[in-house]
C-alpha cells in the first residue's frame, strides 16, 4: 500500500506539473519533493530511492543543456532534417502569408478566453451605419430579383448607375482615393443586406471588394498605378476583374500554364520593354464588362532582359480592356445568378513592363501578393454572403412556417417541421457570430488565413444545409419559379458559393488543417523555421528549445486531455458567466485533444499527413467547431449576455461540441497505426463518447424563437433587408406576422365550432359570418381573420406563365419568324 501511494503520488505531483505546464525546474522540484515526503511518511524507503533515481535521471540531463543539446538535440536535428519535407515555394509562401489569431489559442491545447473576450466589441462608426440606412436601403428597394435572373438575366441600368454613382465597388478602396473606406464590418454588413435580396447583386458588389486589382493596388501598385486606377475603381469609371482559373488551372491555380515571355517592340516610335503574352481564363467575375483585366500568368525572361532569372514565376498585371489582342465579351450563365462572368484570353498579346501591378521589380511575386491578400477579402465576401442569405431564410421560413396551415394546424408546429425550423435558427446564429469575427479579425490588422478558410467552408456549407432545409419548409411554394419565389434562386446559386474562392473539399481537407496545423502550432513551424538558420551551433540552440518546447506540450496536452475527459470537463479555467461557465471548460477539453491528436497525427505520419486528406479534414472540423463555438461565447459576451439569445447559443453550442466529438472519433478510428489510435482513444474518451446532438426540447425553442417576433430573432435577422416595400415579399410577410399569431387564438375557435357542425356554409367568408352572429367570435376577429386570409394567400401563391413566356428568348424569335412568314 505504501508503494502504491508513493509512486501514486509522483504521478500525481508529474501530472498536475503536466497539467498546468510548469517548467521542467519545478516538475523536478515538486516531483522529488513529493517523493521524498510521501515516501518517508508512508515508510516506503526503497520504493522511494527508485523513484528518486528514475527523476533524476530524467531531470539532469534534460536540465543541463549543453549535455542535452549535444547528446539529445543533435542526433534529432539531424535525423528531423532528413525527414522533414522539404517545403515547396508555393507552401511555403502560403505558410508565410496571414497571421495568427485566437486559433492560436484553441490550438495550444489551454486557451486563454481573456484574451477573446478583451478583444474589442466590432461596431459599425455613424457614417457606415448611415450607409446602411440610406443607400444599401435604397438599392434593396429597387431591386427585383426575377427581373435580374429571369428577363435581364444582368442588372438594370438604373442600379448599375446606382451601385457605381454611391461608390459601393469602392467600399474597400480608402477615401483619399476617393473610396468609401469602410471597416471590414461595415463591407461585411452591406453586403450581408444586398445578399438578403439578391444573390446576383452582393455577388456583383462583393468582387471588386475582394481579392482583385483594387486589393492588390492598395498593397503593392506603384503610386502612380494607385493615383490613376483606385479614383476611378471607387465610383465604378473602371470595372475591374482578376484573371487566375484556366481550363487547365481551378483549384491549383499554381500551376497555371498562361505565360508571358519579356521582350521588346517598338511603340509609338519608341522601343519598349515588355511581355509578350498568352492567356486563356474562364469562370471569370465582371469579365464580359471589365474596363482593367488583372492577370496572372508565368513569366519567363529567356533574353535576360531584365536580369539574370530566366523562370520569374507567376506575375500580375493590369491590363485595360482596349489592349489589342485582349478578348472579353461572352458569357458564362452560373446557375441562373446572372452576374457578369466569363472567358478572357489572348494570343501574343503585347503588354509593356509598367503593366505590372507595383512594377517590374514585382515580376514573379504575384502568388505571394495574391495569397497575402486573399485571406482578407475571403474572410469577407463568401461568409457575408452567405451569412445574409441565412438571415433571410429565417426571416422566410419562420414566418412561413406560420403562416401555412396543414391539418388545422401551422406547418411549423410538426415536429417535423420544428426539426429543421431548429437548424435554420441555431445553424444561422453560429455562421452570423463566425462571420463577425473573421471580419472582427480584419479590422483588428490581421491577416486571417486559417479563419477565413473555416469562415469560407463553413458559412457556406451551412447556408448550403439552411437553403435545403428552407425549401422542404416551404414545399411547392419554394419549388414553383417565378416573381413570388424568394428561395428558389437562393438555393439554386448555393454552388456557385461552395466552389468559388477555394472549392469547399479541398479547403476542408487540405487547407484548414493543413495551414492551421503548422501556422497556429507553438512549436512546429519554429522547428522548421530553426532547420533554415546558416549558424550550426544557433541551429541546434532554436531546434533544441522548440523541441523541448515542443515535447513538453505534448506531455501537458496528453495529461490534460485525459484529466479533462475523465471530469467530463467540470474543472479547469473558464469566463462568462454561470450559463457558459461550462462551454469554456468543453471546449478547454477539446483544445488539449486537438492538439494532441495533430502532434500525434503529426509525429507518426511525418509527410504523410498532406496525403491523408480524411484526417486532416476531420482535424480541421474540430479546429473549426472550436473558432465557432469561440465566436459565438464572444458574440454572447458582446451582446450584454442576453437570456433571449439562450436557446440559439445553446443550440448551435451543443451542435459544435457534438460534431467535434464526432470529427475527433472519427480520426481517432481511422487513424492507421492502431495501438495508437488505441492509446488516443483512452486519452481522448476515457468514458467514451458522451456529447449528444441539441436535444429536441431545445430544438422546439429555436423554432419557437424564429416563427415569432422577439428580440432574439430580431438580432438574427440584424442586417437583413426586412422593409415591407413592393418587391419584398419577406419584408411584408414579416409585417404580417404579428398579425397571424394573433389570429392563431381566434383560428382555433372558428376550427372548434366548424367540428361542432355549427356552420352551414361551405366557404371561409360565409364561416365566419355565421361564426360572428353565433357569437363563436366577435366582428374585430373576424375583420382580423379576413386580413390575414387575404395577406396569407399572397405569400402562400405561386406564379403561373403563359408557355410563350417560358421559351428561351430564341425560341420565341424563331416562333415570331415562322408566324411572320406564315
Ligand atoms: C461562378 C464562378 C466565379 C468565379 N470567379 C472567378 C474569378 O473572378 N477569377 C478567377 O480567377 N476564378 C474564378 N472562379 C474560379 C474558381 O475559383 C474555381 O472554380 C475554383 O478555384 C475551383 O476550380 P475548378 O472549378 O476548376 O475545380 P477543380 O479544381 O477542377 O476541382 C474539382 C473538385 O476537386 C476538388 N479538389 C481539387 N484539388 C483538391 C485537393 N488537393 N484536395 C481535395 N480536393 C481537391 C475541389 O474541391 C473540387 O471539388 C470562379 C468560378 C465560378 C464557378
Amino acid at each position: 500500500m505504501s508503494v502504491l501511494l508513493t509512486v501514486l503520488a509522483a504521478l500525481i505531483a508529474t501530472g498536475a506539473c503536466a497539467y498546468h505546464r510548469s517548467s521542467l525546474r519545478t516538475w523536478a522540484i515538486v516531483t522529488i519533493v513529493t517523493t521524498l515526503v510521501v515516501g518517508l511518511l508512508t515508510h516506503a524507503p526503497i520504493t522511494m530511492i527508485v523513484l528518486l533515481i528514475v527523476e533524476l535521471v530524467i531531470a539532469v540531463p534534460l536540465l543541463n543543456l549543453g549535455f542535452r543539446r549535444k547528446q539529445i538535440s543533435a542526433p534529432l536535428l539531424k535525423v528531423f532534417s532528413k525527414v522533414t519535407p522539404k517545403l515547396s515555394d508555393t507552401e511555403q509562401t502560403a505558410l508565410e502569408a496571414g497571421t495568427v489569431g485566437f486559433e492560436g489559442e484553441l490550438f495550444s491545447g489551454k486557451p486563454d478566453w481573456h484574451e477573446l473576450l478583451k478583444q474589442p466589441k466590432p461596431e459599425l462608426s455613424v457614417e457606415e451605419k448611415a450607409f446602411l440606412d440610406g443607400p444599401v436601403e435604397q438599392l434593396c428597394s429597387m431591386l427585383d430579383d426575377w427581373q435580374i435572373t429571369h428577363e435581364l438575366a444582368d442588372l438594370p441600368p438604373e442600379v448599375w448607375d446606382f451601385v457605381k454613382k454611391h461608390k459601393f465597388f469602392g467600399m474597400i478602396i480608402p477615401k483619399q482615393y476617393g473610396g468609401l473606406g469602410f471597416s471590414a464590418l461595415a463591407h461585411s454588413a452591406v453586403l450581408q443586406k444586398l445578399a438578403t435580396m439578391s444573390a446576383t447583386v452582393a455577388s456583383t458588389v462583393a468582387v471588386p471588394n475582394s481579392l482583385g486589382p483594387a486589393e492588390l493596388l492598395l498593397h503593392y501598385g506603384s503610386d502612380e498605378q494607385k493615383n490613376y486606377y483606385l479614383p476611378r475603381l471607387a465610383v465604378g469609371e473602371e470595372i475591374p476583374c482578376f484573371a487566375l482559373t484556366g481550363p487547365y488551372a481551378g483549384s491549383d491555380a499554381t500551376s497555371i500554364p498562361d505565360y508571358g515571355v519579356v521582350c521588346k517592340q517598338v511603340v509609338d516610335g519608341v522601343e519598349t520593354i515588355g511581355m509578350r503574352l498568352n492567356f486563356d481564363k474562364r469562370y471569370i467575375t465582371l469579365a464580359p464588362i471589365a474596363t482593367v483585366v488583372g492577370l496572372a500568368f508565368r513569366l519567363y525572361d529567356p533574353e535576360h532582359l531584365l536580369g539574370d532569372k530566366e523562370d520569374l514565376g507567376i506575375t500580375l498585371a493590369l491590363l485595360p480592356r482596349s489592349t489589342p489582342g485582349l478578348e472579353i465579351g461572352r458569357r458564362h450563365f452560373p446557375l441562373n445568378i446572372p452576374f457578369q462572368n466569363g472567358p478572357v484570353r489572348g494570343k501574343d498579346v503585347f503588354a509593356p513592363m509598367s503593366t505590372l501591378i507595383g512594377g517590374p521589380h514585382m515580376a514573379g511575386h504575384g502568388w505571394r501578393m495574391l495569397v497575402e491578400c486573399l485571406s482578407v477579402g475571403r474572410a469577407i465576401s463568401l461568409p457575408s454572403n452567405a451569412t445574409g442569405g441565412v438571415r433571410m431564410a429565417v426571416a422566410g421560413t419562420g414566418a412561413y412556417a406560420r403562416m401555412r396551415k396543414q391539418f388545422g394546424l401551422a406547418v411549423a408546429r410538426f415536429e417535423g417541421v420544428e426539426e429543421a425550423l431548429a437548424r435554420i435558427g441555431g445553424l444561422t446564429y453560429a455562421t452570423a457570430a463566425l462571420s463577425r469575427a473573421t471580419a472582427a479579425a480584419v479590422d483588428r490588422g490581421e491577416k486571417p488565413a486559417v479563419p477565413s478558410a473555416i469562415a469560407k467552408y463553413h458559412a457556406t456549407e451551412w447556408g448550403r444545409a439552411i437553403a435545403g432545409d428552407a425549401m422542404d419548409v416551404h414545399g411547392g411554394k419554394a419549388v414553383q419559379l417565378g416573381p413570388k419565389n424568394y428561395a428558389g434562386r437562393a438555393w439554386q446559386g448555393v454552388p456557385i458559393a461552395i466552389t468559388v474562392e477555394g472549392a469547399n473539399i479541398m479547403t476542408r481537407s487540405l487547407m484548414i488543417f493543413g495551414q492551421g496545423a503548422i501556422r497556429c502550432h507553438p512549436y512546429v513551424l519554429k522547428e522548421m523555421q530553426a532547420l533554415s538558420i546558416e549558424d550550426y551551433s544557433e541551429r541546434l540552440k532554436a531546434f533544441d528549445r522548440a523541441l523541448f518546447g515542443h515535447l513538453g506540450f505534448g506531455v501537458s496536452n496528453a495529461v490534460r486531455s485525459f484529466a479533462l475527459g475523465l471530469t467530463g470537463a467540470r474543472i479547469g479555467d473558464s469566463a462568462g458567466d454561470a450559463y457558459v461557465r461550462r462551454y469554456y471548460r468543453k471546449l478547454n477539453r477539446y483544445s488539449a485533444a486537438l492538439a494532441l491528436c495533430a502532434d500525434t497525427f503529426m509525429g507518426v505520419l511525418g509527410g504523410k499527413l498532406k496525403f491523408k486528406e480524411k484526417l486532416s479534414a476531420r482535424l480541421g472540423d474540430v479546429l473549426s467547431y472550436l473558432y465557432i463555438a469561440s465566436a459565438m461565447l464572444k458574440r454572447y459576451e458582446d451582446t450584454g449576455r442576453p437570456e433571449a439569445d439562450r436557446p440559439l447559443l445553446a443550440w448551435a453550442f451543443h451542435e459544435c461540441m457534438w460534431r467535434t466529438q464526432m470529427a475527433l472519433d472519427g480520426a481517432i478510428r481511422n487513424f492507421p497505426v492502431r495501438p495508437v489510435s488505441w492509446l488516443l482513444r483512452v486519452l481522448v474518451f476515457p468514458f467514451g463518447r458522451r456529447e449528444v446532438p441539441p436535444s429536441d426540447r431545445l430544438g422546439r425553442r429555436v423554432a419557437a424563437i424564429i416563427t415569432a417576433p422577439g428580440e432574439a430573432r430580431d438580432r438574427l435577422l440584424e442586417w437583413a433587408y426586412l422593409t415591407p416595400t413592393p418587391n419584398n415579399t419577406v419584408g411584408r410577410m414579416n409585417q404580417l406576422l404579428p398579425d397571424v399569431i394573433a389570429a392563431e387564438p381566434v383560428e382555433r375557435k372558428l376550427l372548434k365550432a366548424q367540428k361542432a357542425g355549427q356552420f352551414t356554409s361551405h366557404d371561409y367568408l360565409g364561416q365566419l359570418d355565421e361564426a360572428v352572429k353565433a357569437g363563436v367570435i366577435d366582428a374585430a376577429e373576424a375583420t382580423l381573420l379576413k386580413r390575414v386570409r387575404e395577406g396569407v394567400f399572397e405569400f402562400i401563391s405561386v406564379d403561373d406563365f403563359d408557355p410563350a413566356e417560358l421559351q428561351s428568348a430564341m425560341m420565341r424569335k424563331d416562333a415570331k419568324k415562322l408566324a411572320d412568314a406564315a
